[in-house]
């Protein structure tokens, strides 16, 4: 791994934004891609290994992976090329064509890496689940996504998948990590496998417009859509980088996201090997001490990490400046819920380095808006559009759109078709996706202001979708589940404002007529989600009550649940069928 330096006065890669937005153009930057070397198109893993494993840089360490107990394994750019060509070749073996989906269910290790990349290439669709789910997010997901392969560990098959395997009929194999012989004609080892594949593989004909990538994000109502993404959107992960995550050559980067949610993909794998620099993973999940550590010991220039966790880092008694050398740290990033401004000032302060939070969503597969080091952070704000995406603030209806010039005017978040990782579809939800455009404009679901300097500020969510430690839960996917408990006939959830993690499911349950209620159900209804549902989507609080407010349609109101829970005015109750 090659060293950096401390870094006093590395020059931003956007000096003027102002400059830059105005004369913006994507093909321009399309330049700063290869394409294929056919010339028949634009491969994401083309451009993020492929092109690095022929230059000077094919032997810098492309992934570093720290394991629990803190040793490492580095891969080179050009490891990962023969690695992810092996399982292309694996694919084609195992008879995957293009467009089928191979999925990870698996910690953050190398294969998960490597299976991305080498499904990439094979143009198959790559779907990677948070390997913390329940039984029941993990069969939604592969089900709706008619997985034909999934990765994963001996310990995932067993306790969470197998139950599941009657209720998957296009599953063709499962390949397990850390098998040395398969189980049997499904269940197969994929070191086994990997040794005997190829390690040449020749990407073939990718347009970008080609499906890529498939993530997973929750709904209002129904179950969770599949939104798709293209290899064309290599192009945003590649300016993003640049724009926001500042990537100069030489940068030892991390961001702290599980590739289950996009984060994690677009830039825990993708944008940093686009750019071409180091990306550091950690197989554990959060502990400061461990966290900054991490920091000290790798040299770590650039982090991109999200508000619960510097909340918690906030909390403790640690003066990271004091007891650890980050002298190499030159900028922190932030996403996925409000970076409110005390925490911004808390880092600026603590860190001595630019906080930058930045929006964007599953959805839009790349940043969106953000703070830029070259201009005047106000602590709270997301920051400006990047360069090639205009953003606004709408009055929306069913059918209408009008954009809201005045300033400071609350209003819906939209923006302008036209960047490259915007979605595709929601996988077989074409109606679903239509819904989401009015016109040109696309409507993110949240709302926001924008001042009178151009800087935008997030107000809410538009719908009820819960956020929670930076992840979304739908509220039905909970219901659901609480529902096929015994003593429960109804459910509505809703998210409860918290100090730490931002909001915590609750869940509010008529129980069935005659059951008599006691601590012991609430908490045998809490263990049932958590088993079904996995402790990062389950309801962590429930109230046992009467009756669910409801439209005069049936439709649960989670709004004025959640009005009566914080003691705020209940709003217009026109709707509201009489109990
Ligand atoms: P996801 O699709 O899971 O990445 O979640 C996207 C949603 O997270 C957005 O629509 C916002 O509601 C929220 N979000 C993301 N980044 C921010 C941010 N910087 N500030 C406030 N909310 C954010």
């Amino acid at each position: 791994m090659r060293d950096v330096a401390a870094q006093p006065a590395i020059t931003p890669n956007i000096e003027d934004y102002d400059s830059v937005y105005n004369f913006f153009n994507w093909e321009i930057a399309y330049r700063g891609l290869n394409g294929l070397p056919s010339g028949n198109g634009l491969n994401m893993a083309y451009e993020a290994v492929e092109r690095h494993a022929e230059v000077s840089i094919k032997n810098h360490t492309a992934l570093r992976f720290i394991k629990s107990d803190r040793t490492t394994i580095d891969i080179s750019y050009a490891e990962l090329s023969r690695l992810s060509n092996q399982f292309a070749n694996l694919l084609n073996f195992l008879g995957v064509a293009k467009g089928e989906t191979v999925f990870t269910l698996t910690g953050r290790i190398p294969e998960l890496y490597i299976a991305a990349f080498g499904t990439l290439k094979k143009l198959a669709l790559f779907c990677p689940l948070f390997s913390v789910f329940g039984p029941e997010p993990i069969y939604q997901r592969l089900s709706r996504g008619n997985a034909k392969i999934l990765v994963t560990t001996l310990d995932l098959f067993t306790t969470k998948v197998k139950p599941l395997l009657d209720r998957l009929p296009a599953l063709s194999h499962v390949l397990i990590t850390d098998i040395e012989k398969d189980i049997d004609d499904l269940a197969i080892s994929l070191p086994l496998r990997m040794s005997k594949a190829s390690s040449a593989f020749t990407i073939p004909d990718t347009k970008p417009t080609d499906d890529a990538l498939l993530h997973f994000t929750s709904g209002t109502t129904g179950m969770p859509k599949g939104a798709v993404h293209v290899h064309g959107a290599v192009l945003t992960h590649l300016v993003t980088g640049k724009q926001v995550l500042d990537f100069h050559p030489g940068d030892i980067y991390w961001c702290t996201a599980d590739p289950g949610w996009v984060t994690g993909t677009s830039y825990g794998i993708i944008s940093p090997l686009v750019n071409g620099v180091t990306s550091i993973i950690d197989e554990e999940e959060f502990d400061a001490t461990r966290w900054y550590s991490v920091l000290e010991e790798h040299k770590v220039s650039i982090w991109y990490t999200a508000p619960t966790a510097i909340r918690r880092l906030m909390r403790m008694n640690i003066e990271p400046k004091k007891q650890f050398n980050l002298e190499h740290l030159r900028m922190i990033l932030s996403v996925g819920e409000p970076l409110h401004a005390d925490a911004v000032k808390w880092c600026q302060k603590t860190f001595e380095v630019p906080v930058l939070d930045n929006w964007w969503q599953t959805e839009t597969g790349g940043i969106m808006i953000s703070n830029f080091r070259s201009l005047p952070v106000r602590p709270g704000s997301m920051g400006k559009p990047l360069p090639g995406v205009k953003a606004a603030i709408a009055a929306v209806t069913e059918s209408s759109i009008q954009i809201i010039k005045e300033p400071d005017k609350e209003g819906h978040l939209v923006l302008k078709r036209g960047w490259p990782s915007m979605f595709k579809t929601y996988l077989h939800e074409d109606e679903r996706y239509a819904k989401c455009f009015r016109g040109e404009w696309y409507l993110t679901g949240d709302l926001a202001r924008c001042d009178a300097d151009g800087y935008y500020w997030f107000v809410g969510r538009a719908d009820d979708i819960i956020k929670t430690s930076g992840h979304m839960v739908g509220p039905f996917e909970v219901e659901s589940s609480l529902m096929e408990h015994w003593a429960v006939s109804e459910a509505a959830v809703i998210g409860k404002p918290d100090p730490l993690i931002g909001e915590i499911v609750k869940a509010f349950i008529v129980l069935k007529s005659g059951t008599t209620i006691n601590e012991n159900l609430k908490l045998d209804i809490m263990a049932h989600a958590r088993k079904k549902l996995g402790a990062a989507v389950a309801p962590k609080e429930i109230s046992i009550v009467a009756s669910i407010p409801k439209t005069r349609s049936g439709k649960i109101l989670r709004r004025l649940l959640k009005a009566r829970e914080l003691g705020l005015p209940e709003g217009d109750l026109s709707t509201l069928e009489p109990s």
